[in-house]
């Protein structure tokens, strides 16, 4: 269960991004819905502990993320929506590098590579660099990196941006497959995503919470 309460960011030019939002957010696939500029991903990058709100708190299994930081990120996984790459490094490397910045041990983040690379289907261009992949391969090497460490809380901004309906799908299949034991937030602009993968959603505008709750019950047909 992640819990956030009375979250509020205003950005030094005055533009205030965050107005006290609350909210209780269940394990399982959950979405974060709302238009440009909701305040979305500035809501992404505190949970991540990326960017320090000006007030309110945050827990995730009883943990106070704002509070222990460091405890956080080995639990936590992040997909940016810009997600920049070393433009000479593998695949393979990049995945190395990262497992090493989490501090894993070469022991626990060799194998889990091998997984991951399968997982996202990623291991025949292991070797190639990410910086050639297509859209659709790069945001498959976005969630692989994100896995890494096994984290119990994903967060992904806009995951699906940008791919065309194959890739995007594939993308979706992989998430749903990820979010069995886990939270995966998963920001986006389209309500059909949310309909298709996720169980319970939060509607967001101008900074402030609209709705809460499970997505058959807020988003069901009127
Ligand atoms: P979303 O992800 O839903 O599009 P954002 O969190 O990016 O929303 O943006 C929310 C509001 O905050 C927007 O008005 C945006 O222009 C503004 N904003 C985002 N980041 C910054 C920043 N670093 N400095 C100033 N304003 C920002
Ligand atoms: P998103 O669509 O996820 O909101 P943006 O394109 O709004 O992404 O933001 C990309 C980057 O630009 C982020 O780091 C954000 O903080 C920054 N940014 C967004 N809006 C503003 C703004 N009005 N002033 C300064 N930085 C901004």
């Amino acid at each position: 269960m992640l819990t956030m309460t009375n979250i509020n960011k205003t950005y030094p030019d005055g533009t205030c991004a965050l107005n006290n939002i609350s909210l209780n957010l269940p394990t399982g696939m959950v979405g974060l819905l709302g238009p440009n500029g909701a305040g979305k991903s500035s809501l992404m990058r505190t949970l991540a502990c990326l960017q320090a709100p000006d007030s309110g708190s945050i827990t995730f299994d009883d943990c106070n993320i704002l509070q222990h930081p460091d405890a956080l990120r080995a639990q936590l996984g992040y997909l940016p929506q810009y997600f920049g790459v070393y433009p000479n490094m593998s695949c393979q490397a990049l995945l190395v590098h990262i497992a090493i910045l989490k501090g894993l041990r070469k022991a626990d983040y060799q194998p889990q590579i091998e997984r991951l690379l399968a997982l996202t289907n990623l291991t025949h261009v292991a070797n190639k660099k990410v910086v050639n992949f297509s859209g659709g391969m790069r945001q498959r090497f976005g969630i692989a990196q994100a896995l890494l460490g096994n984290p119990k809380l994903i967060i992904m901004d806009e995951p699906t941006a940008g791919l065309d309906p194959m890739e995007r799908e594939s993308l979706n299949n992989l998430l749903v497959d990820i979010s069995k034991r886990r939270l995966v937030l998963l920001s986006t602009h389209i309500v059909e995503d949310v309909e298709n993968l996720c169980h319970h959603v939060a509607i967001i505008n101008k900074g402030c919470v609209i709705e809460s709750g499970d997505v058959q019950t807020l988003l069901a047909p009127l």
